[in-house]
């Protein structure tokens, strides 16, 4: 411990020498003027940042929030703004909304600092811990995913959260996925509520979705009609749950949206849906993550996987999956590669098709259709009619 804790008292001391050399002999406490001595005994953390800079107003709230959980925790911490505003006004305006210290509006000042800790975009926060961490760490994103968890602000914590979520995603077990956030129950659209621990040993989908997506709403009703067959078919098992995790933009939106869900739903108020977003990389919705009933993931393309096989899929384990696959490659192996049907005029080709419509009896097909690429006709194998000359 002694190399990092000299380091960052050098990387503080550096600091309070540069305020010191440029004349800077006190900050800013709201109206107050402090000593930049009192940051003494406490770690500094520099935050570069411009009211005009709209990442930096979205970003502001949540390191404040940081801020107050870590003031609360008794954590030695301080966080010195040095504002890139272009007037004394703004500056002021965008400092009212921060409850730690700012070192007075100075252009120079400004460009000796930012030139010191190569700050080339803000918002950056800078932690004076020692530890340098990189651009390509993103320190930044990592406070928006994690809040104060990210404290003391070090590449180990920052490589032991992204290590903890590995953990969670891979292990999958729901009470360590929910219920951090003091939640140990999810909701139906009733208002039911049903406790983390009757869900363990079933299989899990996490459906990630919103109301405002048209391809989220669509998917919901085609995961409805199939989570109503696999409820039929393992009759009163109830061998399946879907947990619903929303990004609906307001709570209307969501009471609107698990309305018409027949599953459950993490409470809107619950924060963890944030987490189970970042936990399992979700980056677009609607997503299906499949837990099986051992609690490991088994897929994170659930979506794929109902959209093709439909309730046929369940219980979505490798092994379904392949047994599904392999019933699906010996039907085509089974087909001609070529037929002539009395009903066209061309040769019709076999083709693996995740879904048609037939032009014979209109109805939907899938995975094996007879087609012919010049006029964009498909029929069902079942629908071919062999003309006599083959
Ligand atoms: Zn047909
Ligand atoms: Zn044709």
């Amino acid at each position: 411990m002694a190399g990092p804790d000299y380091k960052a008292n050098q990387d503080k001391d550096d600091f309070l020498q540069l305020l010191a050399a440029l004349g800077v002999d006190f900050l800013l406490s709201g109206e107050e003027k402090v000593s930049p001595i009192s940051c003494a005994g406490k770690m500094i953390c520099l935050f570069f940042s411009a009211n005009w800079c709209r990442p930096c107003r979205t970003f502001t709230p949540q390191l404040v929030q940081l801020y107050n959980t870590l003031q609360k925790r008794g954590e030695k911490l301080e966080i010195i703004f040095i504002s890139l505003d272009h007037d004394k006004n703004e500056f002021e305006q965008y400092f009212k909304t921060m409850p730690w210290l700012a070192v007075p509006l100075n252009t120079e000042l400004q460009k000796q600092l930012c030139g010191k800790y190569h700050v080339d975009c803000i918002p950056s926060f800078i932690p004076l811990c020692g530890d340098h961490i990189l651009k390509e760490d993103d320190l930044i994103g990592f406070i928006e995913d994690y809040g104060a968890e990210v404290f003391p602000f070090t590449r180990k914590r920052m490589q032991e959260l992204k290590a903890m979520d590995c953990a969670k995603r891979v292990e999958g077990r729901l009470e360590e996925l929910f219920g951090n956030r003091g939640y140990n129950y999810v909701i139906s659209s009733h208002g039911g509520k049903t406790q983390i621990s009757q869900l363990v040993g079933k299989t899990i989908g996490l459906y990630f979705g919103a109301y405002w997506s048209p391809p989220s709403r669509s998917f919901t009703a085609k995961l409805s009609k199939v989570y109503k067959e696999i409820m039929d078919k393992t009759e009163n098992h109830h061998s399946l749950e879907v947990i619903f995790v929303s990004t609906d933009r307001n709570l209307d939106e969501f009471k609107l949206n698990i309305m018409d869900m027949p599953w459950l739903a993490i409470p809107y108020e619950d924060e963890t849906r944030g987490d189970l977003y970042r936990i399992f990389d979700v980056k677009a919705i609607p997503t299906l993550v499949l837990i099986g009933a051992d609690g490991k993931t088994s897929s994170e393309n659930g979506r794929g996987l109902v959209c093709l096989y439909g309730a046929e899929a369940f219980p979505f384990t490798e092994e379904r999956i392949y047994e599904l696959e392999t019933a699906v490659k010996k039907e085509g192996e089974e087909l001609p590669s070529n037929v002539e049907d009395i009903k066209h005029e061309h040769v019709l080709k076999l083709e693996f098709a995740k879904a048609y419509v037939c032009d014979f009896c209109k109805l939907q097909g899938r995975f094996w259709a007879f087609s012919c690429h010049v006029c964009d006709y498909d029929l069902h194998p079942t629908c071919v009619q062999l003309t006599n000359n083959v």
